[in-house]
């Protein structure tokens, strides 16, 4: 029986685990952490956890509902934080093992061309690497403690008065978290506005609706220091500018995990992995998930895993990044995105959509067709980061709009808003 070999057990390496033992082969899973990666323990699922938790106390407290006397305890939402991921972590390994996985739990190291695991030489036919990544902290002057998402996400962190460095996807979620839990926010970016990578409508719209919650933004502003001034942290801008508050986090973007890897003779390219679209570094060597793209999301690992094994068994069905990537942002409301932002664009206020009104009214769908197929899709609203798997369907498939038009959606529901915006 064959033998792959996988360094890594977030969605890269734990997906393509179990797609590898379902082909047959032998599998060795090498974890130096908890089995889940960054986005089981650290990234997507406790955020989303705190986020939910913020947003439940927010909507209790905001006399929408007629629900009084809410209050919160941040110990217990720390303790439903770790529920949830201990619950989905003992679940991840119980599904490794029985699928027949082999967990190492040890840290692999890279030497001479080799991968040495608790001081020998592991043996293998196929190696995947899916190391993924960490907190980047820029050179800044940093002569205090600061918070990372690794702190935030572990629940160390508290509902003080906070200055995010970052208006980022991560910086944005936990901004708003702790503005939801009433702490007072303010977002530091050099950029000219927020999320670089997001569509223009989510740019704008977005950051308007942010700060109607009560977070301030401070954009075109580069941070030179972080330091302690009268028992405050204190963030210096180029411009002269002092801003304090009782806590900064720094959240600015990842680094790959990929020190070493170049001793495998693996090209590194700004730190990350070069692979062709099979996400193949070198002969029988893969490198996939937040190591080998940009697009750093748990989905892109998890897909890139698909690809691996399939390009192993011979099928080659997929390549890595031919289909568009859904990306979202889980702030309240939240705000999604995927394809192409060119051609005809239909838009739908989230107002005129029944059960969006029953949570918020606040947000929009914009809907972008070459008249024929759906090309691209963006919502800020309740519910974008679930529709915008419905729009990922509708293009992947290339569904036609007069197809949708037939399609019966269910009412009522937000996914009816999609069918509402094309008609
Ligand atoms: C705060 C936050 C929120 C996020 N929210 C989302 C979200 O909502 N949706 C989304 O799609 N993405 C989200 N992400 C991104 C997502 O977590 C990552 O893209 C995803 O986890 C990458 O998967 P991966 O398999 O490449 O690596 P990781 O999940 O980082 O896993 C890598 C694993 O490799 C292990 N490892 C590293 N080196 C070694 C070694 N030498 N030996 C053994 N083990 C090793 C690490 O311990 C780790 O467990 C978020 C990230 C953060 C930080």
């Amino acid at each position: 029986m064959k033998k792959v070999l996988i360094i890594g057990s977030g969605p890269g390496g734990y997906e393509a685990a179990l797609h590898a033992r379902k082909e047959g082969y032998e599998v060795v899973l090498v974890e130096k952490d908890k089995i889940g990666g960054t986005c089981l323990n650290r990234g997507c699922i406790p955020t989303k956890a705190l986020v939910e938790a913020s947003y439940l106390y927010k909507k209790a407290t905001g006399g929408k509902f007629g629900i009084k006397g809410a209050t919160f305890d941040l110990s217990e939402i720390i303790a439903y934080r770790n529920k949830t991921t201990e619950t989905l972590r003992k679940g991840l390994e119980q599904t490794l093992v029985k699928s027949g996985v082999q967990i190492v739990k040890a840290e692999a190291q890279f030497k001479d061309g080799k991968v040495i695991v608790n001081g020998k030489e592991e043996s293998y036919d196929y190696l995947i690497l899916a190391t993924g990544s960490r907190p980047f902290i820029p050179p800044f002057e940093i002569s205090t403690e600061i918070l990372t998402s690794d702190n935030f996400t572990e629940g160390n962190f508290e509902v003080k008065d906070t200055i995010v460095v970052g208006a980022g996807v991560i910086g944005l979620e936990i901004g708003t978290a702790l503005a939801m839990l009433g702490a007072k926010v303010t977002v530091i970016d050099i950029a000219p506005k927020i999320l670089p990578a997001a569509p223009a409508t989510v740019q704008s719209r977005l950051s308007a609706y942010l700060k109607k919650l009560g977070i301030k933004f401070m954009l075109n502003s580069k941070v030179e220091k972080i330091f302690e001034k009268d028992g405050k942290k204190a963030v210096a801008l180029e411009n002269g500018d002092v801003v304090t508050a009782d806590q900064v986090l720094v959240a600015v973007g990842r680094k790959p995990n990929t020190e070493g890897l170049e001793s495998l003779g693996l090209q590194i390219d700004r730190g990350f992995v070069v692979t062709d679209e099979y996400c193949k570094a070198k002969d029988n060597i893969f490198a996939i998930g937040d190591i080998a793209t940009r697009a750093m999301l748990a989905h892109t690992a998890s897909h890139h895993a698909q690809v691996v094994i399939d390009y192993i068994t011979g099928k080659k069905r997929f390549k890595k990044e031919e289909f568009p990537i859904p990306q979202f942002v889980y702030t309240q409301p939240e705000a999604a995105w995927v394809g192409e932002f060119t051609g005809r664009a239909k838009k739908l206020v989230l107002g005129a959509v029944g059960k969006a009104i029953v949570d918020q009214t606040e947000g929009i769908i914009e809907i972008h067709t070459d008249g024929e197929y759906v090309k691209g899709f963006v919502m800020i609203g309740y519910g974008a980061s679930e529709i915008v798997n419905l729009a990922s369907v509708v293009i992947t498939a290339k569904v036609t709009v007069e197809d949708i038009e037939k399609i019966i959606f269910a009412h009522p529901t937000l996914s009816e808003g999609f069918k509402m915006t094309l008609m």
